[in-house]
């Protein structure tokens, strides 16, 4: 855990979230700025940094958070019409929280590209 992370405070219970499901390794919550009428984040207990800092032995965790993201869209009742799964990473990837997190959109038509 890392003090200064917001997710990691997060993971703990120490700030509050919108929690929509969680396991060991992962917990689903709502954004608290949605950008979709359904936004969550999906993000694992353990801080890691981004998809960019995963390891070669974080492979099962990163499946593990793919599959918790549309668990989630499915619990969320946005699996039939569709979503979005976005890991922004990085400063031009629009990063603002250094912890990784998958974003699950739904509930709206997407465009593409991205802004
Ligand atoms: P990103 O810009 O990809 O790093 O995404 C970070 C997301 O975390 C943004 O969509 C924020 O709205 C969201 N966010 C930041 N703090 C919180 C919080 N305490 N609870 C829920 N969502 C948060
Ligand atoms: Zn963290």
């Amino acid at each position: 855990m890392s003090d200064e992370c917001v997710f990691c405070q997060i993971a703990a219970g120490e700030i509050p979230a919108q929690v929509l499901l969680e396991d060991e390794e992962a917990i689903v919550f709502h954004d608290l700025n949605p950008q979709a009428p359904t936004h969550l984040l999906v993000i694992p207990r353990r801080h890691v940094e981004s998809t960019g800092t995963l390891e070669t032995e974080d492979g099962e965790l990163a499946g593990h958070l793919l599959l918790t993201a549309a668990r989630a869209a499915r619990q969320a009742g946005i699996h039939d019409s569709g979503y979005r799964v976005v890991a922004n990473t990085g400063n031009e990837g629009g990063q603002t929280v250094p912890h990784l997190h998958l974003h699950v959109l739904g509930g709206r038509p997407m465009s593409w590209p991205p802004g």
